[in-house]
Order: structure tokens, then sequence, then C-alpha cells
């Protein structure tokens, strides 16, 4: 979308129905950190351009200077909209204009240029992927020998606090009897380049992914990164992949769901949801069932489950150092604080990388940070369940 004409027709029906009642204005992370973005102005700017004919304006001139870039595309707008609203795909869609314009901020060309010569976000050969593949004894994923295909993403094959999570998710799956492989080669799955606009480079790296899952002939995709499991579980069927894409928390509750572990020490825990696993995959209870069985008392945060407030990296704005206004991941920090609880647990690789960010930057704070698969694989092995192979047989999740 480049000019008000190009807005779709959802779009522009969108313009003229919105009753201006303030609820994405109130939730949007963006807006609540002192960000120029608005959804609700974004909504009236196009109504305003539509109704005066000013159909060649281009979108970026249309909005306030630099808002199509401070969108997490957390979805919380959308989701709250009485009327049914779509903001994202007008926001993703100017986007696009923008990108292929050559005009994107200057943050995000040096990941594009990852993608499209390491086919990963930090721009990391494939050689220290296969080096932790083979460190933690992951074998090559053969429908004849393996259930699962364990999708390690760009944050699982490169950065060590997730590989530590993913570690730990396969003792779980190892010690109940659960068979699993990774790729031989995985790319990115393009959700970066996808809500940031670049489709084209999208679209090359799920081609290819795509291919080499069917090529492998996988059915089952277990993952540890929300946005893995929206871009494989969903945005991919369009590529003609079929797969059931599931995140580990939903997996590992299942496969959990009889243990009855006594005489495990409580902890006080917070749990963030990711805006990619509460809201849009509307995944919040497996977590929860997980904490509370290993011993868990779970203080809840103000915007929790399937409404979430966004930790801040959503959008590509992971790779946005300098963002305007307060930053959303310390706001975020800030309210998972305020429940008391002396461990913050986390199920997404990006909101760790940020809240765990926030917390160092915040004076005095003492609180622990901790992906759910670690601390899970953590609390069972304190009970004995895990270090040994069980035979155990619970169903997996239908
Ligand atoms: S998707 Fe999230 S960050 Fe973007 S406009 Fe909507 S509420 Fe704000
Ligand atoms: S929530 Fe929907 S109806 Fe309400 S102001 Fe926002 S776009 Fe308009």
């Amino acid at each position: 979308l480049e000019t008000v004409k190009d807005l779709p027709k959802k779009a522009v029906l969108d313009a003229f129905t919105c009753v201006e009642c303030g609820r994405c204005q109130e939730n949007c992370p963006a807006f609540a950190t002192g960000k120029l973005l608005n959804p609700k102005t974004l909504i009236l700017q196009n109504e305003a351009a539509l109704l005066e004919g000013r159909q060649s304006t281009k979108l970026s001139d249309l909005y306030d200077p630099g808002v199509l870039w401070q969108c997490t595309t957390c979805g919380a707008c959308e989701d709250v909209c009485p009327v049914g609203i779509e903001h994202t795909p007008v926001i993703i869609g100017a986007r696009r204009g923008e990108v292929s314009n050559g005009d994107a901020p200057e943050f995000l060309p040096p990941v594009y240029n990852n993608l499209e010569r390491r086919g990963n976000i930090w721009g990391l050969g494939a050689d220290q992927r296969q080096k932790f593949v083979t460190a933690a004894g992951f074998e090559t994923f053969d429908p004849r020998k393996h259930e699962y295909l364990l999708w390690l993403g760009c944050a699982g094959s490169f950065e060590a606090d997730f590989q530590k999570s993913l570690r730990a998710l396969a003792e779980i799956l190892r010690a109940r009897g659960k068979t699993f492989g990774v790729l031989s080669k995985e790319r990115c799955n393009g959700d970066v380049a996808k809500r940031t606009g670049n489709e084209y480079l999208f679209q090359e790296l799920a081609t290819q992914n795509v291919d080499d899952l069917k090529a492998a002939g996988v059915t089952q995709v277990v993952t540890s990164c929300p946005h893995c499991l929206k871009t494989l579980g969903h945005d991919y069927q369009q590529f003609g992949f079929e797969g059931k894409v599931m995140h580990s928390s939903v997996l590992i509750d299942a496969l959990t769901r009889d243990d009855r572990p006594v005489d495990l020490e409580h902890e006080s825990v917070t749990f963030h949801d990711p805006c990619y696993l509460g809201r849009y995959a509307g995944e919040h209870e497996a977590p929860r069932a997980l904490l509370e069985r290993y011993g868990g008392d779970v203080s809840e945060p103000v915007r929790n489950k399937d409404n979430p407030f966004c930790c801040g990296a959503g959008g590509g704005l992971l790779f946005e150092e300098h963002e305007s206004g307060r930053r959303i991941s310390q706001t975020r920090f800030e309210q998972l604080q305020a429940t008391g609880a002396n461990t913050i647990v986390m199920g997404c690789p990006f909101c760790t990388v940020m809240l765990k960010g926030a917390s160092a930057s915040t004076p005095g704070s003492d609180v622990q940070m901790v992906d759910l698969m670690t601390w899970t694989e953590g609390r069972l092995r304190k009970a004995g369940a895990v270090g040994v192979t069980s035979s155990a047989t619970e169903a997996a999740p239908e």
C-alpha cells in the first residue's frame, strides 16, 4: 500500500465503521509508552483522507511521522475493537509500500541482509547451528524414526539462553519416550521480514522452508518460539504446508497431565504471555497448568492471558535500538515485577531478551527470569522425573 487509493476494501470499510470508542488506543503498548502511534488516530486519518478525496496522498505522509515503525504487531488494537476493525493489515501494508520504495528505517536493511546472505536474523554461519545440534545430540529428522520435528528457529539455532531452553525441552521429551529430530538445515521462518513489510524476502524464505519440511516428510512440528508457531502454523498454509504446529508448552502439558508430583517446594512465579502465543494462538492455559503442576504459585500480572501487554520485540522492533518514548519492555517488566513474584517465567525467546534487558537496567531488580521449558525441566529434575528415559506413553494433544 503506497497511497490512500491503495487501501483495500476492508480498510475503507473500517475507516467508516469506527465508533471512536478509544479501546484500541487504551490497549496499544506504543501509545501507552508515549509514542506517536495511536491506532484510533490512524483509522480516523484514513477516514478523513477518504472523505476529502485525497486518493493520491502517500500513507507515510498521511500518518504522523515514524508511526508505521512503532507498531509491534501485538494485535491488541484489533482484538479489543468492538466493530472488528483491523489495524495491522494497514500498518504492515503501508510498511510494504515503504520497503519496496527503499524507505525502510535504518535498523532494518542489516537484518534483511543477514536474512538474504545467511538465512537468519543474526547473520551467523550455519556451522554454528550445527555445533549446537551436535552438542545437544539432536538427530536429523527421519519420519520413520521420529514423531516430531523440533523447529529451532533463529533463537534456538544461535542464542545460548534459548538453546538452554531447547535442551530442557529435549530432556523432557526423551524422558517421556517421545522421538524427535531437527532439519539438517533451517532458515529463519521469515516473521521479521513479513511483519516489517518485506514480503518478497518472506516469500523466498517461506518457500524454501516449506519445500524442506515437505521433502523431509514432516507432519508434526514442535517449537518453543511463538513467532515460529504463528508463521509455520498459519502463514505457511498458503505455501502448502499443512503439518500440525504446536508450542512446546501445549505438548509438554499434554504429556505430563497425569503427573502428580509430591513434596515439590513451592515457588512464587508470574507468567508473561507472549502476544503471539496468548493472543494470536489463544494458548494461555498450558503454561499455567505446567507452572501449577510443578509447584508454581502463580500471581497474575495486569494484562495477561489473551490480552497481554507486549514486550516490545514484535514487528521487527527487536532490532530498533532508538525506541522513542519509554521502552515498552520496561513498562511490561514493571507490570510483572509488581506482582511480587520471585520469578518471571517467559515462553518466547524474544520476550526473554527484551524483559531480561529491562530487568538489567532496573536498579535493585533481583527477580529471577527464566524460560518456561527451563523452569519445567528444573522442577522435573528435582522430582527425579528427567535424566532417565521413561517408557511413559501419555497421549499427545489431538
Ligand atoms: S498492533 Fe499493537 S502496537 Fe500495533 S497499533 Fe495495534 S496495539 Fe498498537
Ligand atoms: S477500538 Fe475500533 S471502534 Fe474503537 S476507536 Fe479503535 S478502531 Fe475505532
